[in-house]
């Protein structure tokens, strides 16, 4: 029997996912392998499938015994002999097993690690005198002290392979970073192993970012089109998240909140009607969605900046798991970016503070992105990715363009002024007429310098990489990263060719909430001497820079 056959037979399906197929070749190979999926990928599969073309015991290594009685019970529907041993059996259950095993009758043992490495040697010795054909370890992050579920006892396998030699181990999981996946192969000490890394890419989902406004009414005409469907509404504070369903109460929407703060009763309930579709709008803190498995979901929506790239992908991830279209929207203010800096500031814990402000920044870039923010995404989790998806705001060109010419021109004449020998920086202040005593001295006489002024820094930024990837500059690979003229400047520079740029997100008004931020909040705190509305999982420590702290602490 083919792969594909069996597939088809006993498991009902017609062709395979991700690289099932890739990955069940190796096996049959007898070559190590580790496999990386998202949930509900189809990692069972990968071992299962080989289990029944291969003449022997497959021994499942699983943490969690109440799951591997659901996995027993539904292969044995499917007409594949399969038991579990643990601890919840009687000594004449385990005996039938025994029994079983020996008379070559089962196709795939389900233990748990303990089980196998247990106070005796027994359990291993009697494994050894079968004909076991592959071992796969399920959950394999737990190995590992940098996963988020290391299991002490997961340390035991790493005896597997000298106990087991020349038997194919099969490593899965669906959750490991680079640091991670190394450590499960040293642990593990998989031979020359083949690493399946599937796309995290979830295609059915566009993402889009709004400049946050009015969010209010920014919402409802999201929502106008929307009427029927169910989406989840995160906020950063327990407390908008109760004003907002109120709110979309009273525009005539089924909504409810969420929040670690509500009685678990109303959490429960809350829960229960929004899985039920009797509640279309779920309004909630990122309290809310773990373990939550609705697949209708159409949108996410975010109406305020989240922490971090990880947060956020897994937040939206919640929508559209049935595989249909589906939406997520953020609404975008560099309020917000200096709101989450100043809680990032871990007290006593420089190098935490360091990573989540870093994480933070990523988020931030991601929300000023004037490129594909799929391919930005897919590039944070280290996948390859081309430059255009198709569905994000910035490649359904939903951003608002205007004719640029003029702010080209002035950029690249700059850059011949400057003889095409300085980077990005240099060349900013060059347009914005820095005073800086070096760059005035330098260039005060030429004609073009100051020539930008009116435009701010940051646009003059966002304006030379959209100047870039549209080919009119490009980027010296000599190590100082010069600005520099291509052969498509000269046209820009005659004016034979019109330039089009991206209108900036940021209006002036929010430039000018940005500077007043931390004034503004200091005085709040001042009034309310109280704990400001923080994240859920921000701890109450948390508070604003120094010179802040310092104010502070005269008034608390
Ligand atoms: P994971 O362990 O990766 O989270 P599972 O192995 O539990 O995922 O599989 C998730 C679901 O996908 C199961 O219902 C499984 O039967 C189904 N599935 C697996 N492979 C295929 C396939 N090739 N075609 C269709 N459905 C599949
Ligand atoms: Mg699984
Ligand atoms: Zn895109």
């Amino acid at each position: 029997m083919t792969p594909i056959q069996a597939l088809q037979q006993y498991f009902g399906y017609n062709q395979f996912r991700h690289s099932q197929e890739a990955i069940i070749d190796h096996v049959l190979n007898k070559q190590d392998t580790m496999v990386l999926m998202p949930t509900g990928g189809g990692k069972s599969l990968c071992y299962q499938l080989p289990a029944v073309l291969m003449q022997g015991l497959t021994i499942v290594i699983s943490p969690l015994i109440a799951l591997m009685k659901d996995q027993v019970d539904s292969l044995n529907l499917t007409g594949i002999p399969a038991a579990f041993l643990n601890s919840s059996q009687s000594p004449d259950e385990q005996k039938n097993i025994a029994i079983r095993l020996k008379n070559n009758e089962l196709r795939l043992l389900y233990v748990a690690p303990e089980r196998l490495f247990g106070a005796d040697n027994r359990m291993m010795v009697f494994l050894k005198t079968l004909n076991v054909v592959q071992i796969a370890i399920d959950e394999a992050h737990c190995i590992s002290q940098w996963g988020h579920d290391f299991r002490p006892e997961y340390l035991m396998l790493a005896g597997l392979k000298s106990e087991f030699p020349g038997v194919p181990v099969i490593a899965l999981t669906a959750t490991a970073d680079k640091l991670t996946q190394k450590d499960i192969l040293e642990k593990l000490n998989l031979h020359k192993p083949a690493v399946f890394i599937s796309s995290f890419n979830r295609e059915n989902i566009t993402y889009r970012v709004h400049p946050k406004k009015n969010s209010f009414s920014q919402l409802l005409s999201f929502l106008e089109a929307k009427k029927g469907d169910s989406g989840i509404i995160y906020c950063l504070s327990r407390k908008s998240t109760e004003a907002l369903a109120d709110d979309l109460k009273d525009a005539g929407y089924a909504a409810a909140a969420y929040h670690a703060g509500l009685t678990n009763d109303v959490k429960a309930r809350n829960q229960e009607a929004f899985l039920k579709d009797e509640i279309k709008i779920i309004v909630a803190t990122i309290a809310f969605g773990m373990g939550i498995n609705k697949s209708n979901v159409r949108y996410v929506v975010h109406m305020d900046l989240p922490k971090n790239i990880e947060g956020y992908y897994q937040e939206t991830g919640r929508a559209g798991r049935d595989g249909l279209a589906s939406n997520a929207l953020l609404l975008y203010s560099p309020g917000d970016a200096i709101k989450l800096r100043s809680f990032a500031t871990v007290e006593n814990n420089k190098e935490q503070s360091a990573i989540m402000l870093k994480k933070l920044d990523d988020m931030v870039n991601y929300c000023q992105l004037h490129a594909c923010r799929r391919q930005f995404l897919m590039h944070y989790f280290d996948e390859q990715f081309p430059d255009n998806c198709g569905s994000c705001d910035f490649c359904l060109s939903e951003f608002t363009k205007f004719d640029g010419t003029l702010i080209a021109q002035k950029a690249l004449s700059a850059v011949t002024r400057l003889k095409e020998r300085f980077g990005a920086n240099y060349l900013i202040d060059f347009l914005r007429g820095s005073r800086s005593e070096k760059i005035w001295a330098e260039h005060k006489s030429l004609k073009t310098y100051g020539a930008g002024a009116d435009i701010s820094k940051a646009d003059w930024q966002r304006y030379l990489r959209e100047l870039i990837s549209q080919g009119f500059l490009r980027v010296s690979e000599d190590g100082y990263s010069a600005m520099q003229l291509t052969p498509k400047s000269e046209a820009v520079l005659k004016g034979d060719l019109k330039v089009e740029l991206i209108a900036s997100q940021v209006t002036d008004e929010q430039e000018h909430e940005e500077l007043n931020y931390e004034a503004e909040l200091l005085a709040d705190l001042r009034h309310k001497r109280q704990e400001i509305a923080i994240g859920e999982n921000l701890p109450p420590y948390i508070i604003l820079s120094d010179t802040t702290l310092l104010e502070l602490a005269t008034y608390l």
